[in-house]
């Protein structure tokens, strides 16, 4: 009997629809051997493990961080509790040179020195010092600024995921402080505070005065200290050229001295002990100028160059990125808070008219910031400040 060959046609349709089926299930890893309700359990297993991390906006940054995550908590956690020992740091090393520079060289300028220097020295030591006093007092305890945490109809630009609070322009979270900044610019470890919208002015007065007294420091004392280093360089030759004392010194260490003169006569000391101290803090003064001269310098640098362009530390970065993002569709990116060199100025010291470059910028001023922090129309206050 002959099979009808419609029914072999239809057989072997089946036996291939069969193969291409188990063949499609293995390719998928699908084994479907495992009963019903293991792979469903399988699924959602691998469904929840997914949800645990999945996010449509995920990237190699976003990895990275999450990384990094615990290294910034371990940092932010240090700087949190080394905040009080840096400000002490601070206070600690000013005090020590404002006592070199009374005890060792008021009494040297007033002797030495013809009247006119005497006044220059005496006024812009004193309004130097005066400046750096009230700018990092006002620095440390004033608050940077905190966005509202209660319902509000101020425009924000984004939610902060860790305080669960919108956040107006130019608001960033500042995981030390662990609450929301406005116009952050960065956490200062040496203010132990936050530099923000209200405190901005003062932290950049305070590193400028810094800086020039360091400066003042290191151009007035550079003839002491040179001349404190030669002596100190000549005392020590005097120590090592005593004779019967090897040079290395180790002779008296071990009992080598030569008969006869182990009470040998010394000649009187050159330098008595309030000399050699004298010397040493001229030494130490300079030093510790000249470096803070160096490094606050540059950064004071950075700052200005920022404030000229109308961007905090934090924006630099946003904004750059964003200029980057930009020039790959053929677009320029314009910050909208730079109003021009001299109006970026005149925002940030607050000055509306010529008497406050003396009033509020060459003498320590109290006076608020333009604006609330929260938004930023200041062209109603200043119809002359348009972006640029
Ligand atoms: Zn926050
Ligand atoms: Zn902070």
């Amino acid at each position: 009997m002959r099979p009808c060959p419609t029914f072999l046609l239809v057989l072997l349709r089946w036996v291939r629809l069969r193969m291409c089926a188990r063949r499609w299930r293995y390719s998928n890893g699908n084994n479907s051997r495992l009963p019903l309700c293991v792979r469903q359990r399988w699924a959602y297993l691998k469904l929840m493990v997914n949800s645990l991390y999945y996010n449509s906006l995920t990237n190699s940054d976003v990895i990275m961080d999450s990384l990094m995550e615990p290294i910034f908590w371990m940092v932010d956690l240090l700087t949190r509790w080394f905040g009080s020992v840096f400000v002490c740091l601070v206070v600690i090393l000013t005090s020590s040179i404002l006592l070199i520079a009374y005890v060792g060289l008021l009494p040297l300028i007033l002797n030495t020195y013809s009247p006119p220097w005497i006044v220059w020295h005496i006024g812009y030591g004193h309004w130097n010092l005066f400046m750096i006093v009230f700018h990092y007092y006002k620095a440390t305890k004033t608050a940077p600024g905190y966005p509202p945490t209660v319902k509000n109809d101020i425009p924000f630009v984004s939610v902060c995921k860790k305080c669960i609070i919108p956040k107006p322009a130019r608001t960033h979270h500042c995981g030390i402080c662990n609450t929301c900044i406005l116009k952050m610019d960065h956490h200062c470890p040496w203010l132990n505070n936050c530099v923000g919208h209200f405190n901005q002015r003062y932290f950049f007065c305070f590193c400028l005065s810094m800086t020039l007294g360091c400066v003042y420091c290191s151009i007035s004392g550079r003839n002491l200290f040179l001349d404190a280093y030669s002596a100190i360089e000549r005392f020590k030759h005097m120590d090592l050229d005593k004779s019967g004392v090897p040079v290395t010194g180790m002779g008296q260490l071990i009992g080598i001295l030569p008969p006869g003169q182990s009470t040998y006569q010394t000649p009187p000391p050159p330098y008595t002990f309030r000399d050699k101290m004298f010397h040493k803090s001229i030494i130490y003064m300079w030093v510790l100028t000249s470096t803070v001269a160096v490094a606050l310098g540059g950064l004071t640098i950075w700052h200005a160059v920022l404030i000229s362009r109308g961007e905090t530390s934090i924006e630099r970065h946003i904004n750059n990125k964003e200029a980057e993002r930009m020039a790959k569709h053929g677009k320029v990116y314009k910050n909208p808070f730079n109003y021009g060199r001299l109006n970026n100025w005149k925002v940030f010291f607050g000055v509306e008219k010529r008497s406050h470059w003396l009033t509020r910028v060459l003498l320590p001023s109290g006076h608020a910031p333009y604006g609330n922090g929260l938004t930023w129309d200041i062209y109603p206050i200043r119809k002359d400040m348009i972006p640029v």
